[in-house]
């Protein structure tokens, strides 16, 4: 009798489904948190005439020093701190959670970025998600701290703001959370772009603190970059797990390149946030619908009940992808996400959205 394929493998992983990415061709593309914008042709031009000096015979250099200077200075990284580059925080992720003692526990708020969940159970960790608040999706401070004491996690992991509600959570529950806790603790600021809030300057103060952030969300997700500030020492153990050409070459030369065009990305990021408090309102003058405040790049929202998946398909017949939550149950039962578009994208949206709902 032949072997199921599963039987070569760890248990926990013929039990897990693979992370899904929707087709997205042909659709107005709302579902994954890009920027909309592309460069301008001249800018496209200067980033073609650096690729073309590029040595694609030669391996990246292992450390993208000069991009980690560009990064430090960008993000004002005091000196006494280290940066780890990811294939994209979702690399950073597993780097962080293969490194653990097997039978360590993980815990993060739920509902949030399911990759935390994703790669622990991959890797046979033992993962404790702690429900938020309902509506407010601030976090529920004496019982992560109750889990804290009892599970004594060996990561903490803190979307600010969180995906998929937007929020930002109370700063000082993050520092509460940082001191209760003897494992470290992973601020995962992918948003950043969009949020005024960051625990950089915390850095100091807290050695099991670990600040994470992407380009993804900022307009550069097609190069999978992310980053890890930390204390060297912290650093340098992950470093040993960290393969060695894990940012290639063209993403070094690309994110070097793109990183100089600053005044190109505040513009963006700014429009993104205006149309973001457009969007928003336009949702909530909606009866059938509860849209929930943003500090990020997208927008949660609850539908009428039981009717999450009927508009999301309907939506998709109209040519639009948004992302259907009300699957993952809980808080998110009845919710869906959106991301903010271009003005023109967003206004296609909506109309979609008025119509299906008349006809709900
Ligand atoms: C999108 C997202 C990431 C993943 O970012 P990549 O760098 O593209 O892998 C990480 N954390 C959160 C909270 C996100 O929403």
């Amino acid at each position: 009798m032949a072997l199921p394929p599963s039987s070569f493998f760890r248990q926990e992983i013929g039990k897990m489904a693979a992370y899904k990415v929707a087709n997205a061709s042909g659709f107005i593309k709302l579902d994954a948190m890009e920027n909309p914008y592309q460069w301008p042709s001249d800018i496209t031009e200067q980033w073609l005439d650096k690729l073309r000096n590029c040595q694609l015979n030669r391996y990246p250099d292992p450390d993208a020093k000069e991009l980690a200077a560009t990064i430090r200075k960008l993000n004002q990284i005091p000196d006494q701190f280290e940066i780890l580059f990811g294939n994209g925080s979702d690399e950073l992720i597993q780097i962080l959670l293969m490194a653990l003692p097997a039978g360590s526990s993980i815990l993060a708020p739920e509902p949030s970025f399911v990759m935390y969940r994703q790669i622990a159970q991959t890797l046979g960790l033992h993962y404790h998600g702690i429900s938020l608040l309902p509506d407010s999706f601030e976090l529920d401070l004496p019982t992560t701290l109750d889990a804290v004491k009892k599970h004594q996690p060996s990561i903490i992991f803190l979307a600010f703001p969180n995906n998929p509600t937007a929020n930002l959570f109370n700063k000082s529950f993050l520092i509460e959370i940082i001191e209760a806790s003897t494992g470290l603790v992973v601020i995962d600021e992918a948003y950043a772009p969009f949020a005024d809030a960051t625990l950089i300057n915390d850095l100091e103060n807290h050695e099991n603190l670990l600040v994470m952030r992407t380009l993804s969300k900022l307009g550069l997700a097609g190069i999978r970059l992310g980053f890890l500030i930390g204390s060297t020492g912290i650093i340098e153990q992950l470093n040993k797990i960290r393969l060695p050409y894990n940012i290639n070459v063209l993403t070094q030369i690309s994110a070097e390149f793109a990183l100089a065009q600053q005044d190109l990305f505040a513009v963006q990021t700014k429009k993104i946030c205006q149309d973001r408090t457009t969007l928003l309102n336009e949702l909530n003058a909606l009866p059938q619908i509860h849209a929930f405040e943003s500090a990020a790049n997208f927008i949660l929202f609850r539908t009428p009940k039981s009717k999450a998946t009927a508009i999301f398909l309907a939506l998709k017949e109209h040519g639009i992808l948004i992302k259907n939550l009300s699957p993952q149950a809980g808080l998110l039962t009845d919710c869906l996400r959106v991301t903010v578009g271009k003005p023109e994208e967003n206004l296609s949206f909506l109309s979609a959205l008025k119509k299906i709902l008349a006809n709900l």
